[in-house]
């Protein structure tokens, strides 16, 4: 089966087609994702309505792109997916409309994804994982575990209170004047620095649920600034280094957790898998391989571009749905908040 998958749930214009073969393995056929980076980052962070519109203006542009560079035509597609939430309103209206015009067109069925399920299977695109498995994801809108027991199947076994992970790292690289967008330049900066300088708090150590909290954390980083009149460079990257020490040790810790209660539910996880643009951080890497050594299971990280929001990953969970015959109507609405785990209740004043 060939499925054109589309997302425009934040600040990436992304299609791509995807193809997945009887026995269940796949071949990305093409994979384009257009970073809207440059028209944010005079705002130092994403301005939703600059986005809808970049996506507007974007997105016919990079279908064909996917299509011309995969060297299909759209008759030959077997589906059309697209995330169809959660993210900001006006982007995913943009992305779910275009697929529902091409599936009209073309008499093609329509796959509505969660941009979330989207991120669980991207492991089962680049390796044949079985499930059940227990996914961190960990973006700059999400930070979760979730144990993936089938396609459709998820349950939720943390979240964050509060921020997520990558935007406690956008927050503390704003407050610490670092360029937008601030996650890779935290970690630059803590790479040169004294990760025992600044005392600061872990969060949510110890507690016996799998849940995270970022805000305190970010609070402290900038009453320690506030102190420094003005932080030079040395103190700069002292203070992203005791951030990110800060951070792997509560990760680490609420991970652990997490795949105690994996197991207690669902027995040994076939693999802990990192998903999101927060995977992309060597250290939190390092952390995440020792608690998988330590709860003796396998890590798995997809490659890059596949962990940050891309075409490819909703292409591919538009693949996995069909193949089991899931579809979707024309009236499906667009949703700004979805959760992937339908029994899950987001925690006081959190909406993921
Ligand atoms: P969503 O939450 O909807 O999945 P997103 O666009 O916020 O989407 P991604 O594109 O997966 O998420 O990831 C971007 C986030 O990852 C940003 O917050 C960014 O700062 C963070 N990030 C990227 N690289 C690093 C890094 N090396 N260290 C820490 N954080 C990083
Ligand atoms: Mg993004
Ligand atoms: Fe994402």
């Amino acid at each position: 089966t060939l499925v054109l998958g589309i997302e425009t749930t934040c600040d990436e214009t992304a299609a791509a087609v995807v193809e997945r073969l009887d026995d269940g393995t796949a071949r990305i056929l093409s994979n384009v994702v257009r970073s809207q980076t440059e028209e944010h980052a005079i705002y130092g962070g994403v301005v939703p309505e600059i986005a809808a519109r970049a996506h507007v203006d974007l997105l016919d542009g990079i279908v064909d792109t996917a299509m011309k560079d995969a060297g299909v035509g759209f008759a030959q597609l077997s589906a059309v997916a697209a995330a169809a939430g959660p993210g900001l309103i006006g982007g995913v209206i943009v992305g779910l409309t275009t697929a529902k015009a091409i599936a009209m067109v073309h008499n093609t069925p329509l796959i509505a994804v969660n941009h979330l399920e989207a991120h669980a299977l991207t492991p089962r695109l680049t390796c044949a994982l079985a499930f059940p498995y227990c996914l961190f994801l960990a973006s700059g809108g999400h930070t979760q575990i979730v144990a993936v027991t089938g396609v459709g199947q998820y349950v939720r076994l943390g979240t964050t209170v509060d921020d997520a992970i990558g935007e406690a790292f956008d927050k503390v690289a704003k407050m610490l004047g670092l360029p937008y967008p601030g996650g890779p330049e935290v970690e630059r900066a803590a790479r040169g620095g004294n990760p025992a300088r600044f005392d600061l708090p872990r969060p949510m150590l110890g507690r016996d649920d799998a849940n995270f909290s970022l805000s305190g954390l970010k609070t402290a980083v900038r009453n320690e600034a506030a102190r420094l009149t003005p932080p030079d460079a040395q103190d700069i990257r002292d203070l992203c280094a005791s951030f990110q020490a800060a951070v792997l040790e509560s990760t680490a810790d609420r991970l652990s957790v997490g795949l105690k209660l994996f197991e207690a539910r669902f027995g040994a996880p076939r693999a802990l898998v990192a998903a999101g643009g927060v995977a992309a951080n060597q250290a939190i890497r390092g952390a995440l391989q020792d608690v998988a050594a330590k709860a003796e299971t396998t890590l798995i990280i997809p490659p890059p571009a596949l962990c940050t929001d891309n075409g490819a990953m909703i292409a591919w969970a538009g693949a996995e749905r069909l193949a089991l015959g899931l579809t979707d109507t024309m009236d499906t609405a667009p949703r700004a908040r979805w959760l992937l785990d339908a029994n899950a209740t987001a925690p006081a004043g959190y909406a993921n």
